[in-house]
């Protein structure tokens, strides 16, 4: 893997690997701890070959962690603290892991049995105690899983996007060329949580290249003052965001080339950029690059970008998402999956390098969504994104979804996961979840809940307390903001809940 030999060829230098609210992990340290860790993971658990877990947010060692799992030959899971423990338990059960790093406040208890929970305290007698180095023949290799990262699933469970070392090989050397990381010391932005793909895009080029991972703590994410202040300290070079976290740093005047004077390009994958915004970025930092990027998890990140220009944003149209990078094909079919034409729209296929193997443990959905197909005279794995798009000169232009699939602040959320997951609240009997649209964005999500049993309390107060249930089961960022409770859904001809009306009426 690129990565396990760029740390290794780094830790020959003083470079800094992370900063993290001002504390920092050198490459020397992340080549020892993430050695001692492989070695632990080897000699004490040689037989449980299963994908390790680690639950928490930026904390430096979370690497060592990911890095050390690597090293020994198996695939990490990251998960965020904004997945709550019912979602780690059920991750837990998918994948049967038998090790859990814990960078939570959850005691080791709260994780149930069958499981070695191992806390950050502990981490310093593995540090201590295990020391040298593994072979590389132990790596993580080929088309052996890299990692698996969990996104929303419309059944309710979350589904487990494997990714292997070659799909990673084939992302870095595409986005490093793309960025310009050259191995010249970088200061790349880790704003992203670990268990969302877009901080692969900062992760793998830059500590394969040498580069510091400049991250950002849910905490000060939280303080924008502490924030902007670690911006302006942080020599940053490349920024890696969401278009909607560059919305919300838009919002402080000073946030400019003044604070980030180093700033070569701003890249975004996840979700439309939209044209306000990128005109705004371009103005505010006329030397820097603004690139769109493109790319669902199970291509590896990203699989188109490109540099988005004024002349891009006077034109009529969105803006594209991207050229597609030479190691995989995009192309946008019909219903019936014949190729259209430049112009015409149609579904997004990736094909080739990218594509992960499917999802794991999960036939159905796999075969659902993955295939194969040829690209360039031979036959690869292929992936149906759900994406609609069309061509026009070369690039790609994103018109949105064919399901219910959805992105709010810049996370992939179904929303059948969330009506599910509403239904096993206790007073709930039935829910539909319906995004309020202001300004072409999704602002927030309205749930509309048919009591089991009716009650005294209002509005507010039943909405407080489904929200509190609900946040037992999904992740904070996919509570809906507003509760309205009604007697009985209206139905269409087909009998089927009237979305659109539901709709019409918000
Ligand atoms: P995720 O798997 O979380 O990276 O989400 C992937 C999905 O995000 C894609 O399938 C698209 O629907 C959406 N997406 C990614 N990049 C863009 C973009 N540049 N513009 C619009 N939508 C995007």
């Amino acid at each position: 893997m690129q990565i396990l030999e760029g740390i290794k060829k780094y830790a020959n230098t003083d470079r800094i690997a992370l900063k993290c609210d001002g504390q920092t992990l050198s490459y020397k340290e992340l080549e020892k701890y993430s050695e001692s860790i492989a070695l632990f993971l080897k000699q004490e658990h040689e037989d449980l070959n299963t994908p390790i877990m680690i639950y928490g947010n930026k904390d430096n060692l979370i690497m060592a962690c990911m890095i050390g799992a690597l090293k020994s030959g198996r695939a990490y899971v990251p998960l965020d603290i904004s997945f709550p423990l019912d979602r780690v338990i059920t991750v837990k059960e998918e994948v049967e892991s038998k090790i859990l790093f814990n960078f939570s406040s959850n005691s080791k208890e709260e994780f149930g049995d069958n499981i070695k929970v191992i806390n950050a305290e502990e981490l310093e007698r593995i540090f201590s105690k295990f020391t040298g180095k593994l072979s590389k023949d132990e790596w993580v290799k080929e088309d052996e899983n890299a990692y698996i990262l969990f996104t929303s699933g419309s059944t309710g469970k979350p589904k487990g996007v494997q990714i292997s070392s070659n799909n990673l090989d084939n992302f870095i050397d595409w986005i490093s060329e793309e960025l310009n990381i050259d191995g010249s010391e970088k200061v790349i932005m880790n704003q992203a949580a670990y268990s969302f793909d877009l901080s692969v895009t900062t992760i793998y080029p830059g500590l394969t290249h040498g580069c510091t991972l400049f991250s950002l703590s849910k905490k000060t994410l939280s303080d924008y003052k502490e924030m902007f202040s670690q911006f302006e300290t942080s020599n940053m070079g490349i920024w890696v965001s969401t278009p909607s976290f560059a919305g919300v740093c838009v919002t402080e005047d000073k946030f400019n080339k003044e604070m980030l004077p180093c700033l070569e390009s701003m890249i975004f994958i996840g979700e439309v950029l939209p044209k306000k915004l990128a005109a705004e970025l371009i103005e505010r930092f006329p030397n820097t690059r603004v690139i769109n990027g493109y790319g669902p998890t199970e291509a590896t990140v990203g699989v188109a970008a490109n540099d988005i220009t004024k002349e891009m944003i006077e034109d009529e149209s969105a803006l594209p998402v991207g050229i597609p990078m030479k190691t995989s094909g995009i192309k946008i079919v019909d219903e019936n999956g014949k190729e259209v034409r430049d112009g015409e729209k149609g579904e997004i296929i990736i094909i080739g390098k990218s594509v992960s193997k499917g999802y794991f443990n999960n036939k159905e959905k796999t075969n659902e969504s993955f295939y194969y197909d040829v690209f360039e005279g031979r036959e690869w794995r292929a992936y149906r994104t759900g994406d609609m798009a069309y061509y026009e000169n070369g690039k790609l232009y994103y018109c949105g979804r064919r399901d219910f699939q959805i992105k709010l602040n810049g996370f992939r959320i179904e929303i059948e996961d969330i009506e599910n997951n509403l239904r096993k609240v206790k007073n709930v009997k039935n829910a539909v979840v319906i995004p309020v649209y202001k300004d072409n964005k999704i602002a927030y999500l309205q749930g509309i809940i048919q009591l089991k049993e009716e009650n005294e309390l209002s509005n507010i107060k039943n909405g407080m307390i489904i929200k509190k249930e609900l946040g037992e089961y999904i992740p904070s960022y996919m509570i809906p903001r507003n509760i309205k409770i009604i007697d009985s859904f209206p139905t269409n001809i087909n009998g089927k809940i009237d979305r659109k009306r539901l709709m019409e009426d918000m």
